[in-house]
């Protein structure tokens, strides 16, 4: 499949056309990301998000290494010819990335690439995280995301992981994941001790109900629990609205921008009165509406 050429509009909806590379402007990532989609297939999830961007499709396509190499060589080449930074060639596209067996030997791929071409931009996970619950995913995400010092072939992997809920109740509305939402965040906790993350967090609406408080209370808390165990790993809180349409809409709807920036002030008051305000590091939050 030929690789997309770069356009100045947001393109995630290339990913259903069987596309493994994929270039779009991100807000999150303040300028190129290179997507890469282990999935041109079918739609590959052990979540069921009601506000998931990815609508129902399959396609002939399927995924190899060789064409990966090729498409993602293409459109660096592209940016770089017309004078644009890649900020970050991101795992993501039409699933978990992290349930693909092609994903271990593409994460590597895809670190030498950028080393050789964009040695500048980061290399972006964004994952549900039920894939730490694998020892064998743990260690290697663990392993990947371990910063990079002089001497070490460390990708430096940049993961951005999803904590939408601090409840379960609110988990099997925001998320409806089969894996128990109290393992999940066992592990999540687990993996702060070792490894740097960014939390992603979606704030949505659904069924016309916004996060009830005790949610909202418990998320905090939680968030601001993993902090503490992972003082200056924990990078970012990432709060972010939705903005694009879901094949279930209206299930899930955007909510005011308004209530985003209160739950960000209100997780950064608690990060700060927190005991890891007085370490060296205090993750900041921001928000995309
Ligand atoms: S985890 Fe991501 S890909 Fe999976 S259902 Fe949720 S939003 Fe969609």
């Amino acid at each position: 499949m030929k690789q997309e050429s770069i356009a100045p509009i947001e393109n995630h909806r290339r990913r259903e056309k069987g596309v493994l590379v994929y270039p779009v402007y991100s807000r999150r990532s303040g300028g190129l990301s290179v997507g890469i989609n282990l999935f041109p297939g079918k739609k590959t999830c052990s979540f069921d998000c009601p506000y998931c961007e990815v609508f129902p499709f399959s396609t002939n396509a399927g995924f190899s290494l060789e064409q990966m190499e090729e498409d993602l060589r293409a459109v660096i080449a592209d940016a770089v010819e017309r004078n644009i930074p890649v900020k970050d060639i991101c795992f993501s596209g039409n699933g978990e990335p992290s349930l693909s067996p092609d994903f271990p030997a593409a994460m590597k791929l895809a670190g030498r690439i950028r080393d050789e071409l964009v040695p500048s931009a980061k290399l972006v996970l964004i994952t549900n995280g039920a894939g730490l619950l694998q020892p064998g995913l743990f260690s290697l995400l663990a392993d990947a995301a371990a910063p990079s010092e002089e001497g070490t072939n460390s990708l430096a992997l940049d993961i951005w992981l999803k904590l939408d809920a601090g409840t379960p109740g609110w988990y099997q509305l925001i998320n409806r994941a089969e894996v128990p939402h109290d393992k999940l965040v066992a592990k999540i906790k687990e993996f702060a001790a070792f490894a740097p993350f960014t939390i992603q967090t979606m704030l949505c609406s659904v069924d016309g109900k916004a996060p009830p408080p005790d949610e909202a209370q418990a998320w905090e808390k939680l968030t601001v629990e993993l902090a503490a165990i992972a003082t200056g790993k924990i990078r970012k809180v990432q709060i972010y609205g939705k903005a694009r349409p879901s094949p279930e809409d209206p299930k899930a709807q955007a909510l005011p921008v308004a209530y985003l920036e209160e739950r960000a002030a209100a997780i950064r008051q608690a990060l700060a009165a927190s005991d890891i305000s007085t370490e060296i590091f205090v993750p900041s939050v921001e928000v995309y509406p």
